[in-house]
């Protein structure tokens, strides 16, 4: 890497880093993007319910609320340039006894307040028409057309790469330890480098506030509010066709019944303040409430269904509003308390950063053109003629490597190329081992695909990064207990 002064360092690749680092790739900057882990997206982005909210659950008292509309708007134009998963499904707010029925008008007001067109109060038979498996104690609800399902770790993969494709460097594995100004400009220090740059973005997620305190910013603590989301059997497709919301309370939008963009239905989030912010663990006690209450909405919803269950920390401080703007240390950015809707707000952030970095002082000459990205293959979804003239071209697209989500050789070693280093990172980019057998079958080929294109021995491919050790001939060795 090249010891000259880079314009802007960018700590933190979930979505939030990402999507910074991709808007100022637009212009003609030095940025480095860094992450202390294994890939892009494995912090709190990879495991999220994955909806861009349609922007009237917040008001617009606070920064969240703006963004998240503003946000929700860009996704479009986004998915069309960089093709992650994205559907524009809609949603159904539910009401299930008459107190609930203030909150539907708040929504409303909401709506109207930001100008959101098309929100709407529907009645207890659209809705059931509309969701013929809603309760029938359902007694009204609030639609709205805006809101969309994404596949969350796909869209930082996306950034990330188009990001790089535009002259930003990414390095992952490389946790910041230590910042220091000197009065012209900043060091920032990882175990493997040293890099000098003008302005530091801190968007850290969980760490952003030991990456404060290393820049000797302070004022915020990060407090952790895990949310368990159980994903169930395929065969439930088409169960719902809205994400189904009840009611909002006062810390969280309560458990929802989602129709991800991959066809499985997800159920979560929980919201339970914890004090270790690395705890991703799911629970017995989680699982029984979240099916409680997805049932309330949806009453044939069984548990005998799950397939998979993960958790997630959202990063929340004090006042439970974003935290974003400069500091008193000069050109050092918080971008902090990134909680939902962080995800939706993303591409808002974004913008509204590289506004900051404008005020204070960075030049931003916009590149005549921008260098696009080819879209990954994804088989599955391809004419059976798309399939047959892929597969005479490449033999790799002959060889299916996952059985429950059919997903080819030829994919698993294009999301090698595009910079996958994990079984993890694999899946997230291709979905294989996302099935119902959680990759019983397919784990061991993408090892070995790993191990073969990396040019590592297979008892060093990880699940997701250092300590995630899958085939046990180390001395030190454990194998992962996760069944994330
Ligand atoms: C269960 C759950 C459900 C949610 N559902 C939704 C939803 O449906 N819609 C929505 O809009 N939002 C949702 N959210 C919120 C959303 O996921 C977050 O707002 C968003 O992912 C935050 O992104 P981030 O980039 O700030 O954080 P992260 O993704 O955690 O990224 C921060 C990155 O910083 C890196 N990092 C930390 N310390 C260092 C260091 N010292 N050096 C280098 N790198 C470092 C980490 O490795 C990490 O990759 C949900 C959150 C949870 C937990």
């Amino acid at each position: 890497m090249s010891n000259s002064l880079q314009d802007v360092v960018v700590v933190g690749a979930g979505i939030i880093g990402a999507a910074i680092a991709h808007e100022l790739s637009r212009y003609d900057l030095s940025v480095t993007l860094l992450d202390g882990e294994a890939e892009a997206g494995f912090g709190t982005s990879k495991a999220n319910s994955g909806i861009i909210h349609g922007g009237h659950h917040t008001d617009t008292e606070s920064l969240k609320g703006r963004l998240e509309w503003q946000g929700n708007q860009l996704w479009d134009s986004l998915c069309d340039e960089l093709g992650f998963g994205f559907a524009r499904v809609g949603e159904l707010t539910v009401a299930l006894t008459e107190a609930d029925l203030p909150a539907l008008d708040r929504l409303i007001e909401n709506a109207e307040e930001k100008d959101i067109s098309g929100v709407k109060l529907w009645s207890r038979d659209q809705i059931r028409a509309a969701e013929p498996q809603i309760t029938r104690g359902v007694i009204a609800g609030v639609f709205s057309p805006h809101t969309a399902v994404v596949n969350p770790y796909e869209a930082v993969f996306g950034l990330v790469e188009a990001a790089v494709a535009n002259t930003v460097t990414f390095m992952a594995n490389s946790p910041v330890t230590d910042l220091h100004h000197d009065g012209n400009s900043w060091t920032v220090t990882t175990p493997d480098l040293t890099l000098g740059c003008r302005f530091v973005i801190n968007a850290a997620g969980l760490g952003a506030s030991t990456i404060a305190n290393m820049a000797g910013v302070d004022g915020f603590e990060i407090r952790g509010r895990k949310g368990e989301e159980y994903l169930l059997d395929k065969r439930l497709r088409h169960l719902v066709r809205h994400i189904i919301y009840p009611c909002p309370t006062p810390v969280s939008k309560g458990t929802l019944v989602i129709p991800t963009y991959d066809g499985t239905i997800m159920l979560g989030p929980t919201a339970d303040d914890v004090s270790d912010l690395s705890d991703t663990t799911t629970t017995t006690v989680g699982e029984s409430n979240v099916f409680n209450d997805a049932r309330r909405l949806v009453p044939s919803l069984s548990e005998r269904d799950i397939i998979a269950q993960f958790a997630g920390t959202r990063a929340t401080i004090e006042g439970d509003d974003f935290l974003i703007g400069p500091t008193d240390a000069p050109g050092f950015i918080n971008v902090a308390g990134i909680q939902s809707p962080g995800l939706t707000a993303a591409p808002a952030i974004a913008r509204y950063v590289t506004d900051l970095l404008q005020e204070a002082g960075l030049e931003m000459d916009p590149k005549p053109s921008l260098n696009p990205i080819e879209r990954p293959v994804h088989f599955a979804s391809l004419t059976t003629d798309e399939q047959r003239t892929l597969a005479d071209a490449d033999e790799r697209y002959r060889h299916v490597v996952c059985r429950c989500e059919f997903v080819t050789e030829g994919e698993v070693c294009d999301a090698i190329e595009r910079g996958a280093t994990t079984v993890d990172g694999l899946k997230f980019r291709t979905r294989a081992g996302m099935g119902r057998c959680q990759g019983g079958f397919c784990a061991t080929r993408c090892i070995e695909l790993l191990s073969a294109d990396l040019g590592i021995e297979m008892s060093e491919v990880t699940k997701r990064g250092p300590g995630s050790w899958l085939v046990l001939d180390r001395p030190d060795a454990e194998p992962t207990k996760d069944r994330s």
